[in-house]
């Protein structure tokens, strides 16, 4: 099956490498130069997944973000955000705006298709239910037990670290941001710091001891769950 894409980006290089590397590669390329022209572009004919830019003249890369992601017609379409690497909280805010993911100027084209391809397998692919036991190698949870087992060996885990392991373990490979993971834990709007979130993560990788390594951070963003 042939994906369509949308490559939003104003310098001209960038752009057309990207045009010519994921063209190779199969997919139906289609480029815009401004946010505007990515808002005309989707609404016409909406891609299977849109490449942005975060540095655009006029309407930036946030905006158009946060324009799709907040109407229902677009709300579902992936974003991989293109970003340079002092915009760690632009990555932030796309991220809780709901972008899948993003890959940090200069980039080879490679990696990018690698990505691009990588967010639509795993759009395709079901996520985990609620309650389903999910086993990585030698460890297992149990959502319906709330327990968690490595090599059958029960772990004692509080409540928070108990909420957030499953929660990232349901989706590996995802990045989330620390605010995600407070409401994950807490539901919204808990006034919880940033800083007790990493305080948790350090607490629940020593208990998960060799399997510790599975919770990754991802610096300056946040956390994911390498299987
Ligand atoms: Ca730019």
């Amino acid at each position: 099956m042939t994906h369509s894409l949308l490559v939003v980006e104003d310098e001209q290089d960038i752009r057309e490498l990207l045009e010519y590397n994921l063209s190779r590669d199969g997919f139906h390329v289609r480029t815009a130069e401004t946010g505007e022209q990515a808002l005309q572009a989707v609404s016409s004919i909406p891609p299977d997944l849109i490449l942005l830019d975060l540095m655009l003249p006029g309407i930036d890369g946030l905006e158009v973000c946060r324009r799709l992601k907040s109407d229902g017609q677009t709300a579902n379409i992936p974003i991989v955000m293109l970003t340079a690497k002092d915009t760690e909280g632009d990555v932030v805010t796309g991220l809780e705006m709901g972008a899948d993911d993003y890959v940090t100027k200069p980039f080879s084209p490679k990696v990018v298709v690698a990505r691009a391809k990588a967010v639509l397998r795993r759009r395709a692919e079901a996520t985990y239910g609620e309650d389903e036991v999910l086993t990585f190698g030698d460890l297992t949870i149990h959502p319906g037990r709330h327990q968690v087992l490595i090599k059958e060996r029960p772990l004692d885990l509080t409540h928070s670290e108990f909420r957030v392991l499953h929660y990232l373990s349901r989706r590996p490979g995802w990045v989330f941001t620390r605010y995600q993971l407070v409401d994950a834990v807490h539901g919204e709007k808990h006034a919880v710091s940033d800083r007790s979130v990493d305080v948790m993560i350090v607490g629940l990788r020593r208990k998960l001891g060799d399997c510790g390594h599975m919770v990754e951070t991802v610096r300056g963003v946040g956390y994911r769950f390498r299987a």
